[in-house]
């Protein structure tokens, strides 16, 4: 029985492999960059989402944004209300986006309209990883708040995903986290490959630098 649900299991990652492949290439005939951010509930990657987006206007870049999550749109609604264009992917009872649900989405949008996509993938730290969307970019949002055992608990999602961002960096002290023990982790984990930002969505901190390391 056990083989059998492992077989299920791999035909359901080639098939999101192929649909992965197939929204690259989309977003590569319109010229678009884009970027899956992957975290927890509460990470901050809609507020880290809205922030980059106001940047990015700033310069003149035209953002679109997918709001992934199981039920509702209230992360779809702060975006909109920030004055982003956005449409919601409702999983339904899924625990993370797949290449499939991205395809329909890319489907309600003139793609001509727009220079970056972002994705923000349903909030959950294990199976977004094993799911690539097709993006250019996959990363991985933490915060402080989540403890200093983030990196060695999860290591999947932090090996699928370009670089980190550890955001709430402003509130490390009040929630007794040592920021460098994560960084430290993080380093190890990665043998110095990768990056992990340090980041707070609120004070600014670290957020050029996360635009840098997308190259925008
Ligand atoms: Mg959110
Ligand atoms: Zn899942």
């Amino acid at each position: 029985m056990h083989f059998v649900q492992v077989g299920m299991e791999f035909d359901v990652l080639k098939e999101n492999s192929k649909l992965a492949h197939k929204n690259y290439r989309l977003l590569k005939e319109h010229n678009i960059k884009s970027v899956d951010f992957m975290g927890s509930i509460g990470a901050g990657k809609t507020s880290l989402i809205i922030k980059l987006a106001e940047k990015l206007r700033d310069k003149g870049v035209r953002v679109l944004a997918i709001a992934g999550d199981v039920i509702g749109d209230d992360d779809f609604a702060r975006m909109k209300a920030s004055g982003m264009d956005v449409i919601n992917c409702n999983t339904g009872s899924e625990c993370h986006l797949d290449s499939n649900l991205i395809t329909k989405a890319l489907e309600k949008a003139d793609l001509e309209n727009y220079d970056v996509l972002f994705i923000e993938n349903v909030g959950n730290l294990v199976c977004p990883a094993d799911f690539p969307l097709g993006t250019d970019y996959r990363v991985a949002v933490i915060s402080t708040t989540e403890g200093d055992d983030m990196v060695r608990k999860h290591h999947s999602i932090f090996l699928h995903s370009d670089f980190a961002v550890l955001n709430k960096m402003d509130i490390a002290d009040a929630v007794g986290v040592n920021p460098e023990i994560i960084a430290e982790d993080y380093k190890k984990l990665m043998g110095g490959l990768k990056e992990i930002y340090k980041c707070s969505v609120r004070t600014g901190q670290g957020v050029d630098e996360i635009l840098a390391a997308l190259n925008m």
